[in-house]
């Protein structure tokens, strides 16, 4: 089967944390669809500089700075004008996007990137073994090509943007760290790129813990923007955002649940390790 189908069954059959089971990589696409949740999901804040523009089961968020538009993931291709639909009812112009940064090459994730980047120019950034991984660039003009390297910052505005390269779920899975606002304060978020246990192999198993091993020594971290929402609650936490009262702390700020969503992944990928050796006969 193609295997940019294989994230999607992955994390739609896994638990809230997305990554309790892999599938076995055998899995029929008529499954898939149906366990797959395309539903559209109307747009909404979650903090002055961030926006949920995506759909039920993979997220899309734009980050507005002082010079224009931000576009982290893209949905599919057929859910791109939910998307800009989104993206006009939180106020602002698609035309404004000047950068999408796929965090990697899978379809729920980048398959909205060659239309998004014809109708607005924007350039495309990503890891560069997950854009040699689709052909032809997956469609974005060369000109357009951002190829990431780990530690990279681009600066957009007044907002800087910090590239990680965590490779596992994809060989060139991409992480992000920038800071958002609410109000006066400022906090310190990241946008995991690909956390679903889809793959296979002792080697690339080990690539992924070693990814999660190096996440977790990241400093000040205080908010998951996760490129899917069920990675992070986002949906109850966007509830509990709407029934905020004045002085009450932002419910995406909760350090404490990050620490235990990487203690989870590495619990994991650990389990999946020794099925693999033991696959492998090791
Ligand atoms: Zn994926």
């Amino acid at each position: 089967m193609n295997s940019r189908f294989a994230c999607c069954a992955a994390l739609v059959a896994a638990s809230a944390l997305a990554v309790a089971q892999e599938p076995d990589g055998r899995e029929s696409l008529g499954a898939l669809s149906r366990a797959t949740d395309y539903n559209q999901r109307p747009a909404f804040k979650i903090f002055d500089n961030v926006y949920y523009v995506g759909i039920n089961f993979v997220a899309a968020y734009i980050v507005p700075t002082s010079d224009g538009l931000v576009l982290i993931d893209t949905t599919y291709d057929r859910t791109v004008d939910h998307l800009l639909a989104g993206v006009r009812e939180m106020g602002y112009d698609p035309n404004d996007i000047r950068y999408i940064f796929p965090t990697h090459w899978h379809s729920d994730h980048f398959g909205g990137a060659k239309r998004l980047q014809a109708l607005t120019g924007a350039k495309v950034g990503m890891v560069g073994p997950d854009w040699d991984a689709l052909s032809d660039r997956g469609g974005i003009p060369e000109d357009a090509v951002v190829r990431i390297s780990d530690g990279d910052v681009i600066e957009v505005g007044n907002t800087a943007f910090t590239f990680y390269h965590t490779p596992g779920h994809t060989l060139g899975t991409m992480s992000i760290v920038f800071d958002v606002q609410d109000g006066d304060d400022t906090f310190r978020a990241i946008t995991f790129g690909g956390a679903g246990l889809n793959f296979q192999g002792v080697d690339r198993t080990e690539m992924y813990l070693k990814t999660i091993r190096r996440v977790q020594t990241f400093k000040g971290l205080e908010v998951s923007v996760p490129n899917h929402a069920s990675m992070g609650n986002v949906f109850e936490r966007a509830d509990q955002l709407a029934a905020r009262k004045p002085g009450e702390p932002h419910p995406f700020v909760a350090p404490e649940d990050l620490r235990a969503y990487w203690d989870t992944l590495m619990e994991n990928a650990e389990q999946k390790l020794v099925r693999e050796k033991a696959r492998a006969g090791l």
